[in-house]
């Protein structure tokens, strides 16, 4: 990533001022603008775990940003450069996501300095065990309070962990594997958990190129088959976005770039083989059918129609904005792009699809596991057999009323009961098509005001939490 610039505000001031910019075109009463955009709590914590021979010190992070509802909910990140301002920040958007896709809860994120590559799994272990006691102990992981997820550097494995600790501390809560979301599937985990958020961009993507008034906004036309893309960061997210875009809408994934460099191929890469070889070697650097560009931050700049960024903050800044070609940008990480940037961006004509609505896949998804685990049964259990008589009576009638049969592919596929999967998927769709709708109408609505479809996200997300805050009394 380039250096940041002199000008570039941090990243929790960039998330503000954005915020600003929507607070600014709404008649709040006084102090809501501040109450809202302002974290409750940030907890910090430092604890020791002998390894190797020694004590190591880690420092970790739990950040509340609103209560308005609970329980909170926010994503656990390994990573070095971990801190309070970038965990305050993703709390803050936490918040306006899960209002804007209507998913009930507030908005917290955690944590923890580290580079999960330098440790062994077991040494890996313990570190997050303890870091699940320090944070379990003061109600900071608890499926009432506060219910973290996989974000850059955990994953399911790290959530089987946090929540067989919390079951160790609370055994007799019998909600324990609602404490944490994004568990493997025999630990109460949901199905369609792990690509979710990937999904959810893709199916963000889909409900965009619907509009064609907005696919035009953006200079473009057509649908997204044939739409050359680039995507940084092959990891939870751009993986399986860029995977999904390539396998099922016929995009082109024209670059891909990771932590040592970047891959280029004009007639497209194949995403499931550049997986392959970096779960092989490491990285993308030797992959055989593209060509490798070392500074990989410089192909955000390629020509392409779609740019999604999905690894880390303040990618698109005040140094590189003015060269990004992409039309269109999908925010699949939290705060790719600088507040400096976003101005700039707009004024060219850019579209921005921002990442409080982009990337909110995962945090629906973890919503239905989190109902899921409240109920104490798999979505679709009870009904998915009784549907499939009722639909076969229905298919049966039909073929003796009109003497005709169903094509074999078709009659198998209307008899089909919804399972789990096809559940989730069908609510994640739900959700962002239902999300896009709401943002585009406030922003072709207001588009004289200068309103944007990131100021259209945060117009409603703020409208929404202040909305409760007064129906509370606050
Ligand atoms: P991840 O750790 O699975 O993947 C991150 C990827 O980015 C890795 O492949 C890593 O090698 C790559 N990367 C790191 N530094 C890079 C650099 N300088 N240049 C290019 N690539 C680099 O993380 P993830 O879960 O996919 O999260 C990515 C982003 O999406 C984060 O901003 C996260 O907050 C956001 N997000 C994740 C989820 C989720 O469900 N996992 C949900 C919402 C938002």
């Amino acid at each position: 990533m380039s250096a940041v610039h002199p000008n570039e505000p941090s990243f929790r001031d960039s998330v503000d001022i954005m915020f600003n910019r929507a607070a600014g075109l709404m008649d709040l009463p006084p102090g809501m603008q501040e109450k809202i955009r302002v974290a409750n709590s940030t907890y910090t914590v430092r604890f020791g775990v002998k390894l190797r021979g020694q004590i190591m010190t880690f420092t970790g992070y739990r950040s509340v940003h609103s209560e308005h509802a609970e329980p909170v909910k926010g994503g656990i990140r390994y990573a070095m450069n971990v801190n309070q301002n970038e965990v305050e920040a993703l709390a803050a958007l936490m918040t306006y996501k899960c209002a804007l896709v209507e998913v009930p809860f507030g908005g917290s994120k955690g944590g923890l300095c580290i580079d999960p590559t330098e440790w062994e799994e077991d040494e890996l272990e313990r570190i997050t065990r303890r870091f699940a006691y320090e944070l379990i102990k003061r109600d900071l992981i608890n499926p009432a309070q506060n219910v973290p997820a996989p974000d850059m550097g955990t994953g399911a494995r790290e959530m089987a962990w946090i929540a067989d600790a919390y079951k160790r501390i609370k055994s007799d809560d019998i909600n324990a594997r609602a404490c944490v979301t994004g568990k493997p599937r025999n630990l109460g985990g949901i199905a369609g958990r792990v690509e979710a958020t990937g999904r959810g961009v893709q199916y963000a993507l889909q409900e965009f190129f619907r509009h064609k008034q907005d696919v035009e906004k953006a200079g473009m036309t057509g649908t997204l088959d044939g739409k050359r893309v680039v995507v940084q960061g092959l990891g939870n997210v751009g993986y399986h976005a860029a995977k999904f875009l390539e396998e099922e809408d016929g995009c082109k994934v024209v670059g891909i770039i990771e932590r040592d460099g970047a891959l280029v191929n004009d007639g497209g890469i194949n995403v499931e083989s550049v997986k392959a070889y970096i779960a092989e070697t490491g990285g993308v650097t030797g992959y055989p059918d593209a060509e490798h560009v070392r500074n990989g931050s410089t192909i955000l700049e390629h020509d392409c129609d779609i740019l999604i960024p999905a690894a880390l903050e303040s990618t698109i800044n005040l140094d590189n904005a003015n060269r990004i070609k992409a039309p269109l940008i999908i925010e699949a990480a939290n705060g790719p792009v600088t507040a400096g940037a976003d101005d700039i961006l707009r004024k060219k004509g850019c579209v921005i699809i921002p990442d409080m609505y982009a990337n909110a896949g995962g945090v629906t998804v973890s919503y239905f596991e989190w109902v899921k685990n409240l109920s104490h049964i798999r979505f679709g259990r009870m009904q998915r057999r009784q549907q499939e008589s009722a639909n076969n009576l229905l298919v049966d009638e039909i073929e003796a009323m009109t003497g005709k049969s169903f094509a074999a592919g078709k009659r198998e596929k209307m008899l089909q009961g919804a399972d789990e999967l096809s559940l989730v998927r069908s609510g994640l769709d739900d959700t962002m098509r239902i999300a896009y709708q709401n943002m585009a109408e406030v922003w072709h609505e207001r588009e004289h005001e200068g309103v944007d479809l990131r100021t259209a996200a945060f117009l409603i997300s703020i409208d929404r939490v202040a909305e409760t805050y007064k129906s509370l009394g606050l």
